[in-house]
């Protein structure tokens, strides 16, 4: 007897023949006498639906509007959990399966109170574990907690990962899986290279780096959850029959698994390829190059929460002045533009550019610690299929590149077979 979290993304909760679908799977797992929690996202759509709602009201003009209120928005945008977790409980009673829905506030997870952002603190596992030991499936609505205003809070976009993996670590489970549309992690998105590889397994570190830089299977902050608390987490298909041969294999699911670099025997120098889109780039011509212009700068951009990415600082040519450019997500350029023109007297610089519409593209690979030219590689592909680099930066295990978006998909695809990542 084991204990399995079981997470189902939008897509696999879709409608009610996904559903029941779902229910299928749930059914292989407690017929083998597992204990079973599972954790449910929205219908796909639907929580994009409830923020265009919330983002339509009248006064609500957008997150950093004065009138914006970010209670609400979790009020609204978690409901799309509570209707699927209660129609998958539904599911499972039509299947002779005891089971139970969950919401947040029920359980409770108890987050902090960052509203529509927020970080899980703490979980009470207790009735679930006392539940799923009498036999009951516990079906728990993923993306919400509650906050400590005793509010519903949402845990930012793709939560229900998070969710999943923190409910595993809370009640000790001995498996995550991660239900999804696609069959595990691939060396790159598979909808835009089909001549992805998917892995069977990948690090810790080298999954937080491609969620981090954009590859949008797992929420970042369910694969830390994941290497804190070693959950052993699995990403792996909803669509495949419930029933086929090696689903319900304890040991070695089908799917990628999640896990320590020692675990991997073969390792790779390049590992995968991901991309963000909506990239901006602000550039301050003719700055002081002086002590302090930095934190000038960037004081003032955390402070307006504005993340700041990828900063390049050319050097000066007649030690007085330099340019910085930096990056920021498309959708901050205008705040970060007003928070620099009300600093433009402490900076001191002479003029503000800006572009959007960018790609940042990136190689990642825990290889990469001991092997050299690997840069060098990515920037030859790049240069023969004459795709113009605007920003560069590098960290021990990944490189990433600052791109034209029309050139994104072309990028990636170049990137992805100069390391011979492509299958055969
Ligand atoms: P869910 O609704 O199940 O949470 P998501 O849409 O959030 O699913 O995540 C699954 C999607 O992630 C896939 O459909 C795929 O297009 C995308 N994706 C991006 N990069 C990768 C990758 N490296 N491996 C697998 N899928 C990826
Ligand atoms: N439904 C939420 C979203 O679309 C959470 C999730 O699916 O993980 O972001
Ligand atoms: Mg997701």
């Amino acid at each position: 007897m084991a204990r399995i979290v079981m997470k189902f993304g939008g897509t696999s909760v879709a409608d009610l023949d996904r559903i029941k679908n779902v229910a299928r799977h749930v059914k292989r797992e407690v017929d083998a006498g597992h204990e079973v929690a599972v954790v449910v996202s929205a219908m796909s759509g639907k929580t994009n639906e409830l923020v265009g709602w919330v983002q339509g009201t009248p006064k609500v003009v957008g997150a950093n509007s004065p009138f914006y209120d970010a209670r609400e928005y979790d009020a609204v945008v978690a409901s799309g959990e509570q209707v699927t977790s209660g129609l998958l409980a539904i599911a499972l009673h039509a299947m002779d399966i005891n089971a139970r829905s969950w919401q947040g506030w029920q359980v409770p997870i108890r987050t902090d109170n960052a509203h529509g952002a927020a970080r899980i603190l703490e979980i009470d596992g207790a009735d679930i574990i006392k539940r799923m030991g009498e036999g009951q499936v516990a079906v728990i609505a993923g993306f919400q907690g509650l906050g400590p205003d005793n509010r519903i809070a949402t845990l930012g976009r793709g939560g229900s990962d998070t969710s999943a993996v923190a409910i595993a670590a809370a009640v000790k489970a001995d498996r995550c899986d991660i239900y999804t549309d696609v069959d595990g992690v691939y060396t790159t998105d598979p909808r835009i290279v089909p001549q992805a590889r998917r892995l069977k397994k990948i690090a810790f570190e080298e999954m937080l780096e491609m969620a981090s830089l954009g590859a949008k299977v797992l929420q970042v902050r369910s694969v830390e959850l994941a290497m804190v608390h070693k959950v052993r987490t699995f990403v792996r298909s909803s669509f495949e029959d419930p029933d086929a041969p090696g689903m319900g294999d304890l040991l070695n699911p089908p799917g990628t698994l999640i896990c320590d670099e020692d675990e991997i025997v073969e390792q790779e120098v390049v590992t995968g390829i991901a991309y963000a889109k909506d990239e901006a780039q602000i550039s301050l011509r003719r700055l002081a190059d002086r002590p302090g212009v930095s934190a000038a700068i960037f004081g003032p951009l955390a402070e307006s929460h504005i993340n700041v990415d990828m900063i390049v600082q050319n050097i000066s040519e007649d030690g007085s002045k330099t340019d910085m450019t930096f990056t920021v997500p498309s959708g901050d350029v205008e705040k970060a533009i007003k928070v620099l023109g009300e600093n433009k007297e402490k900076i001191g610089y002479d003029v503000v550019q800006n572009e959007s519409g960018l790609v940042k593209v990136s190689v990642i690979g825990i290889g990469m610690r001991s092997h050299a030219g690997v840069a060098a590689t990515a920037f030859k592909a790049l240069a023969e299929k004459g795709i113009n680099i605007k920003a560069i930066t590098t960290s021990e295990i990944k490189i990433s590149i600052l791109i034209d978006g029309p050139y994104a998909e072309l990028a990636v695809r170049t990137l992805h077979s100069c390391y011979g990542l492509d299958k055969n």
